[in-house]
């Protein structure tokens, strides 16, 4: 078994939805399901629920980059309010979608590196 990563390294590993412990196989099946154990080093996923954390960091993050631009932007652009709407929304989704997959492999990740049981059953 591997050393435990560092939170850098876990951070990076959770920016390309890879395991935790090896860095090699994936965490997630589809977009946004957690795998059962790492195909490369056996390390269990499963049990670990990440619950709502994930969508508050996604909420959190893609909410102070979407404001940010609003509020750079808008201020110079004069685009009808139909344009607006459709461009900062469109950007919020997409950043969204994004973001959540990667919210929740770091969580996972977190989870799994604490040691916590990851699940209110022990
Ligand atoms: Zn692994």
């Amino acid at each position: 078994m591997n050393a435990k990563p560092t939170m850098g390294q876990l951070i990076w590993r959770a920016l390309r939805c890879r395991c935790p412990a090896c860095g090699e196989g994936r965490l997630l099946t589809g977009y946004a399901r957690q795998v059962e154990a790492c195909a490369v080093c056996g390390a269990r996923f499963g049990h670990i629920r990440a619950d709502d954390g994930p969508a508050w960091l996604t909420i959190l993050i893609v909410g102070h980059i979407v404001v940010s631009l609003i509020l750079t932007v808008e201020p110079n652009v004069d685009w009808p309010q139909w344009l607006s709407m459709s461009v900062w929304v469109a950007a919020a989704i997409g950043a969204c979608l994004l973001v959540l997959p990667r919210a929740k492999c770091f969580f996972i990740g977190a989870i799994w590196r604490a040691g916590a049981p990851g699940s209110e059953t022990v």
